[in-house]
């Protein structure tokens, strides 16, 4: 179970609109909606992993540590969500770094884990898994195996997998499902809210139960806030998509939590690379 920290005026969406010059004006929504969050998590007993951008990290240093005493994983989402092809290889490992301390200082823990902002890591960053080791990152959850409009990487491998030869990083790609020979996006978000809860219980279930792995599912804060600032200003594509369903989030995402056990992507991240090394031998 993740969530992925960035308040609502930070979502790809919105970044044509919403210039990041003007963020530190805009209303702060990210610290109440992470704390209705954590007591949804309490009320089901699940612990999770929260990739927060250091951006957020920096102005909420009492959330970190919150989270981090409820015993959740903090850890990075970039930090300003700047997608990863827009960057080069110095670009992006600054932007990493920056993240990290940013996270770490204001938690108090190592960062183990990265998830790319919007899935950004796929063909065109060669290079970004390559930083990601150098660094000492564990895990990665940053590829969307799927076409969408906005990201995806059709092409990678549904589950997870060592992107480097000889090297123990290993990438967590979100949960998709399998519809005949085509493979749909199902891993949360939009997919989650807009879609009846149904198609999500049927693609979880999928790969639970057909293909015997765990799902890896994702949301954002500012789903679960129906009354948030709306950007009249987006296209209508995108406010469709971001509006939709919101008043409905909190109570999917209950029936969702205790309906199947959840974890820290830390925790699976062992559990994978345990599999991968015996399917190797
Ligand atoms: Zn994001």
């Amino acid at each position: 179970m993740s969530v992925d920290i960035e308040d609502w005026f930070q979502v790809g969406a919105f970044e044509k609109v919403i210039d990041r010059r003007d963020w530190n004006g805009l209303s702060d929504r990210v610290d109440r909606n992470v704390r209705l969050i954590l007591d949804l998590f309490d009320e089901a007993c699940v612990k999770a992993t929260f990739f927060t951008l250091g951006w957020v990290a920096a102005r909420h240093n009492s959330l970190m540590q919150e989270l981090v005493a409820r015993g959740h994983e903090v850890a990075s989402h970039g930090w300003d969500h700047e997608r990863v092809f827009t960057m080069d290889r110095a670009q992006f490992a600054a932007d990493i770094d920056r993240a990290r301390k940013q996270i770490e200082d204001a938690g108090g823990v190592r960062v183990q884990g990265y998830r790319a902002p919007s899935f950004s890591i796929d063909s065109r960053t060669p290079w970004a898994f390559e930083v990601l080791a150098e660094k000492g990152y564990r895990y990665s959850s940053s590829v969307a195996p799927i076409r969408h409009d906005h990201y995806g990487w059709a092409e990678a491998p549904p589950f997870a997998f060592h992107p480097l030869e000889g090297q123990d990083l290993i990438e967590i790609p979100v949960t998709t499902a399998k519809l005949g020979s085509r493979r749909l996006g199902a891993g949360g978000g939009g997919f989650f809210r807009i879609l009846p809860y149904h198609f999500s219980r049927w693609a979880i279930s999928q790969n639970i139960y057909k293909f015997e792995r765990p799902a890896v599912f994702y949301f954002h804060p500012w789903e679960i806030d129906p009354d948030q600032p709306r950007v009249a200003a987006a296209p209508l594509r995108s406010r469709l998509r971001h509006y939709t369903k919101l008043e409905h989030m909190a109570g999917k995402l209950r029936r969702l939590l205790k309906e199947f056990s959840w974890g820290r992507m830390d925790e699976l991240a062992q559990v994978e690379k345990a599999r991968l090394e015996s399917e190797a031998v």
